[in-house]
């Protein structure tokens, strides 16, 4: 396991001592994080990395999982889709489900730390079983256009608890509770984001048969639609007709989310026009994705909307050059033609990889300002200060301290 120190060579002493000073003020307070998913995605990938820290600076940490079975995560799965305002039939026997699942876990789940910090809306309903200690929720999606129906049931819940936590300030909305801003991180000492000899890139290749004899376009990503693995293929197809280049897709499911499975399917049949391209269904392998990153030249992610997009902070933080679409927190990611180049449409982002197979030089710019702009804001040592001072602002009054 990683050791805090460990982080000084990156970020600088003074950041550590930081964090030891202000970790130190919550000593007695026990802090509960609750999600779904142990793996897959974003938030399981911050808490992995995150609770161990926690404690070894001496906050007392716990990380608990609401059980669901297979109906109430496709409804939880309906309710993420209609939150980023997608089109998605819920009705009745939908909430039902979800209160269902809810009230089994309120039943199950001891909750009596001092700060629940609750992580979307899966165990959002817990709070009904808040006593005198203190509830954060934590938004991790985008909901600036969420479906009405879903927005105001969550709602209800949501202005139970002390704080809502969302990563981008167009992400929040008008609520009755203090809010906070805090963008996600990423581990630098992960195996996901640890430098990789050369050696290991090369065994990677081989081992899912991609030649090096190409340039290689890579998007890491869940099979998901929001993902847009479609229009990355229909981006590649343009540029192929000037570039040579492989495609890479990479990505596995997340447990928690059942439709996966067909929208790879999908992908595997649209992706048989074109023998460079490389679907590749991974198994939860950090050092992997790593390795596929390291190994392109131009990292994509076209996603038709997105919650922060670690994908993106994971690429930029290997120097890459990244084409990614302007939603969620992709914009706090990349500064247009400064860290990357963000693009709206198939055509755009077409264009936009072209621009950096052309241009080598103008690529290996714009991957290095990319990886500074991560090491100055999306690093887990960041993430780490904003929540120790989240916390304790739990015990001060409202006006103490914003971050
Ligand atoms: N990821 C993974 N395996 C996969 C696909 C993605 O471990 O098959 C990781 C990816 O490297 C990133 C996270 O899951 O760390 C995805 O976070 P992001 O914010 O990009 O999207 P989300 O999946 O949360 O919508």
């Amino acid at each position: 396991m990683t050791k805090i120190d460990e982080y000084i060579p990156i970020v600088g002493e003074s950041v550590i001592d930081d964090l030891k000073l202000i970790a130190e003020k919550l000593k007695g307070k026990l802090i509960q994080h609750i999600n779904s998913t142990s793996v897959g995605g974003g938030v399981a990938e911050i808490l992995n990395r995150m609770v161990p820290l926690l404690r070894e600076l001496g906050v007392d940490t716990r990380w608990d999982l609401i059980k669901g079975g297979e109906q109430f995560f496709e409804v939880t799965k309906k309710f993420h889709n209609a939150l980023h305002g997608r089109q998605a039939e819920i009705n009745k026997t939908d909430f039902d489900i979800f209160l269902e699942t809810a009230n089994r876990n309120i039943a199950e789940l001891d909750t009596s730390a001092d700060i629940v910090f609750v992580h979307d809306p899966q165990p959002i309903t817990l709070v009904n079983k808040r006593k005198e200690n203190k509830w954060l929720w934590r938004c991790h999606i985008d909901i600036s256009e969420p479906n009405q129906k879903v927005w105001s049931f969550l709602r209800e819940f949501v202005i139970k608890y002390d704080a809502a936590v969302f990563s981008a300030p167009g992400f929040s909305q008008k609520l009755p509770i203090r809010q906070f801003l805090i963008s996600p991180s990423i581990d630098p000492l992960s195996d996901k984001n640890k430098e990789l000899p050369q050696e290991t890139i090369e065994a990677v290749l081989r081992k899912y048969e991609i030649p090096k004899d190409k340039p290689i376009v890579t998007q890491i990503s869940r099979f998901d639609r929001l993902k847009d693995p479609l229009g990355v293929i229909e981006a590649y197809l343009q540029v192929k007709k000037y570039n040579d280049c492989r495609l890479v897709l990479a990505g596995g499911g997340a447990a928690d989310d059942p439709e996966g499975v067909k929208v790879y399917e999908e992908v595997k049949e649209r992706a048989m026009v074109d023998k460079d391209i490389h679907i590749l269904l991974l198994k939860q392998n950090d050092l992997e994705i790593n390795a596929l990153q390291r190994a392109s030249s131009v990292i994509v992610q076209k996603s038709l909307r997105e919650g922060f997009g670690l994908t993106v902070t994971e690429a930029l933080w290997k120097a890459k050059p990244v084409v990614a679409t302007n939603t969620g927190g992709i914009p706090l990611q990349i500064k247009h033609k400064y860290s990357g180049l963000l693009c709206h449409s198939v055509d755009g982002a077409a264009f936009a990889i072209k621009q950096f197979l052309n241009s080598p030089e103008y690529a290996k710019r714009l991957g290095e300002n990319g990886r500074e702009h991560v090491r100055n804001n999306f690093l887990l040592t960041r993430h780490l200060k904003d929540y120790i001072l989240l916390f304790l602002s739990l015990y001060h009054n409202e006006d103490a301290i914003y971050l």
